[in-house]
């Protein structure tokens, strides 16, 4: 071997030395980043198309891009549609949500489970990062639930996994965070709530007052300690329960009778006292002071934590394969950002225009247009299935 070629060979080894030394760091690397940033279930899934850019490109843009959505529902919330490969649509949706709900996010497919990834972000005034990742289903399952700390916008953003084709069904709804505080009662019973004027305006009401017959009994809502009990000032014989689910206090008043000692840990559902009107209730009906302090907030509305919601039905209509477009039937059709005749108007189409459609909501069409705009259209200016009609 000349000595040229024996650099050379020497040469061609260490860069493969090289080359190798950089995938192995490459993948540790990738370890150390992982164990501290993790990725997120859809993250993890996308890498395996990450050399093949055709694929991976269009649809890590779709969601990017459905950042920007300014799709508004209002919960409960159902959509039945179709995921359709050639689309590669993600779906994304703003809503409120209040401290104390939880956040039931459901996509339900008629195939054998392809990955159905759910994110949720929450929207901040932040202008350079106007949402901040919050929580994620497991596993692609398509499944995301999540107890909501802070009431503010939310975005829900589900995305199929890569080449997914299916009928889809989406449901979001809301939960309460905790049982309701009076047996045989719900929501119906309150009659006065958070931040209602007290004497006369010079405070104001810092919970929800739940009426019942005296001497229905009143219960933990969560399992806890109970952290005080007695009769004193204006909640006269009062319970306080210290939560073990998220450390909140909560304030139980006006009570008959007090039925449970200091110091002891109840379960959900265990009777802590009698409704009754001691305290400053004296000249009102029988009823509970419900209130909830967060240790350096205080006092904030227990109604979220406690109402109990509707469950979203699904849309009768039906989206098909065949007609992953449809046509604009009225002269004029208002597209709008909320499934509703108050949504803002965001655009307009005309007779014969097509429209791709993502999915049906009640008496509305979930659509994009030509330039990827997401919208909602009423059903009784568009035709579904367009090539039926001779
Ligand atoms: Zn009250």
């Amino acid at each position: 071997m000349d000595k040229t070629s024996q650099t050379s060979s020497l040469k061609t080894i260490g860069a493969i030395l090289v080359l190798l030394l950089i995938a192995t760091a490459c993948k540790q690397a990738r370890k150390v980043a992982d164990s501290i940033i993790q990725p997120t279930p859809r993250e993890l899934y996308a890498r395996q198309f990450e050399n093949d850019s055709s694929l991976f490109n269009p649809w890590e843009n779709a969601y990017k891009n459905s950042l920007m959505d300014s799709i508004q529902i209002e919960l409960p919330y159902a959509e039945r549609g179709i995921f359709f490969t050639k689309n590669r649509d993600v779906y994304s949706y703003n809503l409120l949500l209040q401290r104390g709900e939880v956040l039931h996010a459901k996509v339900r497919t008629d195939s054998l489970s392809p990955p159905i990834f759910i994110d949720l972000y929450e929207q901040t005034s932040d202008t350079l990062s106007t949402y901040i990742f919050t929580a994620r289903s497991e596993n692609g399952q398509g499944s995301l639930k999540k107890a909501v700390e802070k009431s503010a916008i939310y975005k829900v953003i589900v995305q199929p996994g890569i080449g997914t084709t299916t009928h889809f069904q989406l449901e979001l709804y809301s939960t309460p965070s905790y049982s309701f505080p009076v047996t045989g009662k719900n929501t119906e019973a309150i009659q006065s709530f958070w931040g209602a004027d007290r004497a006369g305006g010079r405070r104001s009401h810092k919970g929800v007052d739940i009426f019942a017959d005296r001497g229905t009994p009143v219960i933990a809502v969560t399992e806890g300690r109970v952290s005080s009990t007695g009769e004193r000032g204006l909640g006269g014989k009062q319970v306080w329960l210290k939560s073990s689910l998220m450390g909140n206090s909560l304030y139980y008043a006006h009570l008959d009778s007090i039925l449970v000692k200091t110091g002891k840990r109840v379960q959900i559902g265990d009777t802590l006292g009698l409704i009754g009107n001691t305290g400053n209730a004296r000249t009102t009906a029988p009823h509970l002071h419900f209130g909830i302090y967060e240790g350096y907030r205080g006092a904030i509305d227990p109604l979220p934590f406690i109402r109990i919601n509707t469950k979203p039905i699904m849309s009768a209509g039906q989206v098909s394969f065949e007609f992953p477009k449809i046509t604009v039937s009225a002269k004029k059709a208002n597209l709008r950002q909320a499934p509703s005749v108050q949504g803002e108007k965001v655009g307009e189409a005309e007779k014969n225009d097509t429209l791709s459609i993502l999915g049906i909501t009640k008496k509305w069409a979930h659509i994009k247009t030509e330039m990827g705009g997401k919208a909602y259209v009423h059903l009784s200016l568009i035709d579904l299935y367009p090539n039926e009609n001779p």
